[in-house]
């Protein structure tokens, strides 16, 4: 199991780290996640509706360990923030596609 959150690790720290509005969930949602991204949460808290189960008041409340695909989102050309937050140069289209493919692989290795 650790092997594979290493991987999932290393893909996250190719994202780079952007400041958000403060409190915001604007682009929060039902996200999957791989099955050793969700052994690192400590407290799987039980949907109700269909909004993502982990947002709180004050935005993300598990933002350390939020899945992948809540770390790609405001950092690519077709994926940008409504707000304008982002990273000082962002990936384009291509790279995104590329973090995702292999994102999905790891999804795939991680059942
Ligand atoms: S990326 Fe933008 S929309 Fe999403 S939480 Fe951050 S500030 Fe809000
Ligand atoms: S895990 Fe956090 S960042 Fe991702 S959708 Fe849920 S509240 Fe938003």
């Amino acid at each position: 199991m650790s092997g594979m959150v290493d991987k999932y690790h290393e893909l996250y720290d190719r994202i780079p780290v952007f400041e958000c509005k403060p409190g915001c969930a604007d682009c929060c949602g039902p996200v999957p996640f791989g099955k050793s991204e969700y052994a690192k949460i400590p407290e799987p808290v039980l949907a109700e509706g269909i909004g993502c189960p982990y947002i709180g008041d004050g935005g993300c409340s598990i933002y350390e360990v939020r899945p992948f695909l809540c770390r790609i989102y405001g950092t690519v050309e077709d994926l940008k923030c409504p707000h304008g937050c982002g990273p000082e140069k962002l990936f384009d289209v291509s790279e995104g596609k590329t973090m995702l493919a292999y994102y999905k692989i790891l999804m795939r290795e991680d059942r």
